[in-house]
């Protein structure tokens, strides 16, 4: 039986930025003599990009932040730059040939912007940094090829269930597109495989008469914006072609400002409906700096010298309020708050920190939610038209009515379950992940059923050490590493490419690390 020295399971940016690491430390290292047996699967055929940076998106998706917060730090920020400079030309032509009436507009907005280095001042297509990433890995593939350090496996299949052996070892299970199941046998076993699965709503009528998007970008978002524009078109009365994205997470104001760019999408739409407890698209970004940075709240509690974890966050929320004004958010302002709440979060011991990063974390984020303005023009530009209408309350099912579904919700000032008055030829749901206990992934459930791995007290993210560890030679990276808080790992949600690249050096060398992972000699292990 052949046993792969590592195997990771997703191949999106947490696994190519720690390959590429780990690539660069065989080649230029001291462990020359050396050959490792990898194995990486997906369960999409598209290896090295990801949802974000490949197809599943699109090629109009662009970064949620600047470029220069994109690639913030480090020796990645110098390289991207360098290889973006070189590439602009050929970029921008293959753009403006494959993104329509959105790369004409971006271009227009940012071409001279780029080509000046205005890095803060651009949301770059993400298709970009798919193409960076992908170039880089491969080239560093074949070096370590060549050199004999490496042998890696592709395999296209969902990994659906582990099991720990005798003798540390893995067994990991997986399903081919053909459904047919096959088991792998592994040394260190790395889990990348992005957030967990949004929240799956049931829908009712058993043929679905409308047509219900439950992952935006699955199997694509192109595919899914094709099958909405043939649903509507397909509609014949044109008051029931509407459209209900439930939840208002990332996903929703993408898709805004993708539909936004397809007046064939649009003049087919009667109105398009967002439901979502806050009721409102996320913020617009201000970066103007300010003489001073009122924190009343938190300064009153230092003063005080008498407050805990619980306290310290409610004063910081009240601080928060101040950096919002008239739906805009003072990002250097709230950096400050951020910033000042977890200095005095240091006199509250480990306990205090841990349910900091656990859960009040993800609620500051919340508060703050921005998009950048491509964006958000877009759905300014939906909202003025009155095509876009925002309903603010508790999604509570939709009920069928002949071929379209009905709305059900909790008014939140009633406390009333509502039935929204119009019907709905297409249902997206743009919600945020599932708690993890509850998962749709077979894979993460089967790892908290089995108690592999620990749900860490976000909900969101498996308890790791810090090295990464959620059990003996099993390393989680990735979106699902949020709400940790070690000495490596100090994040409450790592859905950033930034905190990719800053912990993908680290996890290279905690995979190097130890024994019984390497051979010293040129064969690859069997
Ligand atoms: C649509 C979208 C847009 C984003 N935009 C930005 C942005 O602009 N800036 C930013 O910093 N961050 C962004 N992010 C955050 C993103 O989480 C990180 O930047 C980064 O891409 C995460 O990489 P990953 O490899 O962990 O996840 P993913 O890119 O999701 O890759 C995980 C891979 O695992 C595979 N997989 C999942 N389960 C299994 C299984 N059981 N078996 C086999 N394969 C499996 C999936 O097919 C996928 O290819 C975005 C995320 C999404 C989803």
């Amino acid at each position: 039986m052949s046993i792969v020295d590592i195997a990771f399971i997703g191949s999106g940016a947490a696994t190519t930025t720690t390959l590429i690491e780990l690539f660069d430390k065989l080649i230029n290292g001291p462990l020359s003599g050396i050959m490792l047996n990898i194995t990486v699967i997906d369960k999409y055929p598209e290896f090295w990009k990801g949802i974000p940076y490949g197809a599943r998106s699109s090629v109009n998706s662009l970064t949620i932040t600047p470029v220069s917060d994109f690639v913030s730090t480090g020796k990645e920020r110098e390289l991207f730059f360098k290889w973006l400079k070189i590439n602009l030309d050929d970029l921008f032509n293959y753009y403006s040939l494959n993104g329509g009436m959105a790369a004409e507009g971006w271009l227009a907005d940012n071409s001279a912007a780029l080509k000046n280095e205005e890095w803060d001042k651009v949301y770059i297509p993400r298709f970009i940094w798919g193409i960076y990433m992908q170039n880089k890995l491969l080239t560093l593939l074949k070096t370590a090829e060549e050199k004999q350090l490496v042998q890696v496996t592709l395999i296209q299949a969902e990994a659906i269930d582990v099991e720990k052996l005798t003798g540390g070892l893995f067994n990991v299970r997986l399903e081919h597109p053909d459904k047919k199941q096959t088991t792998i046998t592994v040394k260190k076993l790395v889990v990348a495989i992005g957030s967990a699965p949004v929240k799956t709503y049931e829908m009712p009528g058993a043929d679905k008469p409308y047509t219900y998007i439950n992952d935006l970008y699955a199997p694509l978002l192109d595919d899914n914006i094709k099958a909405l524009r043939t649903t509507l078109a397909a509609t014949e009365n044109a008051a029931e072609r509407n459209v209900l994205l439930i939840g208002s997470n990332a996903s929703s104001i993408e898709l805004l400002y993708l539909l936004n760019n397809r007046p064939d999408v649009t003049q087919q739409a009667n109105k398009i409906v967002s439901i979502s407890r806050a009721g409102c698209m996320p913020y617009h970004i201000s970066d103007t700096r300010l003489e001073h940075y009122p924190t009343l709240h938190l300064d009153a509690i230092k003063t005080s010298g008498n407050y805990n974890i619980h306290t310290l966050v409610k004063a910081a929320k009240k601080d928060i309020e101040q950096a919002i004004q008239n739906h805009v958010v003072r990002v250097p302002y709230v950096d400050r708050i951020i910033g000042y709440t977890i200095e005095l979060m240091q006199v509250l011991g480990e306990e205090a920190k841990k349910i900091f990063f656990g859960t009040y974390g993800m609620q500051l984020t919340r508060l703050i939610r921005r998009s950048g303005p491509a964006y958000k023009n877009a759905s300014e530009a939906l909202l003025q038209t009155q095509q876009l209408l925002l309903v603010k309350g508790e999604f509570a099912g939709i009920t069928q009515q002949d071929n379209t579904g009905l709305l059900n919700y909790i008014d939140p000032v009633t406390g009333q379950q509502q039935t929204y008055n119009l019907p709905f030829r297409v249902i997206i749901n743009c919600t945020g992940a599932d708690d993890l206990e509850n998962s749709s992934s077979r894979l993460i459930y089967n790892l908290v059923n089995k108690h592999i791995c620990r749900v860490n007290l976000s909900g969101k993210g498996f308890e790791v050490n810090d090295r990464f560890e959620a059990a003996s030679n099993l390393y989680v990276i990735g979106p699902l590493l949020g709400g940790n808080m070690n000495k490596r790992i100090y994040f409450w949600h790592i859905e950033n490419l930034a905190r990719l690249l800053y912990l993908s050096p680290y996890l290279a060398d905690c995979l190097l690390a130890g024994k019984g992972i390497l051979h010293h000699n040129r064969k690859a292990s069997d």
